[in-house]
């Protein structure tokens, strides 16, 4: 098949470009792989779920802590009163009972305010814990968010740049002309469908010709385009 200077450089500048083509559509690929960013989106998950978790232990320590108080409030309503009437009595055997009852309600006062303090400082601990997941979460979903971003551009340019490429094909598939065009696609839904022999090697394959191959075709005339031996691919010298 012949070829001219021109149709030469055409058809490699061909083979590089579709390599480069082959490449920007698996970057595109990957950048589209929805398992993309699976370890933080994961992440993400665990976090909001350990959030959940964390706020649930802050509001049951709230309602614990309500409930302690409200009880304390009781005995402290209680006391007052039974201190009145013990002011107010005049008979001893209610006086013992009171005097009694108030010891007893002295003792759960005490009580009371003591699992009160150990409340409130579960309290606190749980609300640290909660500040900092939620705090870890929100650093995770602005990284998250960033990613996405940075593919986005990402992908946005090598979609232009496909664009590039597609036109700058059709100009080459001018060049080269129809015959080489259609020799060049058949070679290419195979593999790499033109090279350069560079020394003796094949650029497209790597393959080494022997010296027969490379005697026959160095006997070729310069504007004939040779075959690979190996890989077939059509042969620039
Ligand atoms: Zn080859």
């Amino acid at each position: 098949m012949k070829a001219n200077q021109t149709q030469q450089d055409a058809l490699l500048a061909l083979a590089a470009l579709d390599l480069e083509i082959s490449r920007t559509r698996r970057e595109i690929s990957a950048l589209q792989n929805p398992d993309r960013h699976v370890e933080q989106v994961q992440q993400q998950r665990a976090l909001a779920s350990a959030l959940v978790d964390a706020r649930n232990e802050v509001d049951r320590l709230e309602l614990e802590l309500r409930r302690a108080n409200q009880d304390l409030e009781l005995v402290e309503q209680r006391i007052v009163k039974d201190k009145a009437a013990l002011a107010a009595s005049s008979s001893s055997k209610d006086a013992v009972g009171l005097e009694h009852e108030l010891s007893t309600l002295a003792r759960r006062k005490g009580e009371l305010e003591e699992a009160s303090l150990v409340i409130m400082e579960q309290l606190e601990l749980a609300k640290d814990s909660y500040e900092q997941v939620l705090q870890s979460k929100r650093d995770l979903d602005t990284s998250v968010q960033q990613l996405a971003e940075a593919d986005e551009q990402a992908l946005i340019k090598l979609k232009s740049g496909l664009q590039l490429h597609d036109s700058r094909r059709a100009q080459l598939q001018q060049q080269v002309g129809d015959e080489i065009f259609a020799a060049y696609q058949r070679r290419a839904a195979k593999g790499i469908a033109a090279g350069r022999l560079e020394s003796r090697t094949c650029s497209a394959c790597q393959f080494t010709l022997d010296a027969i191959a490379f005697d026959k075709i160095s006997s070729l005339a310069n504007d004939e385009l040779a075959n690979c031996p190996d890989c077939d691919a059509l042969l620039v010298r």
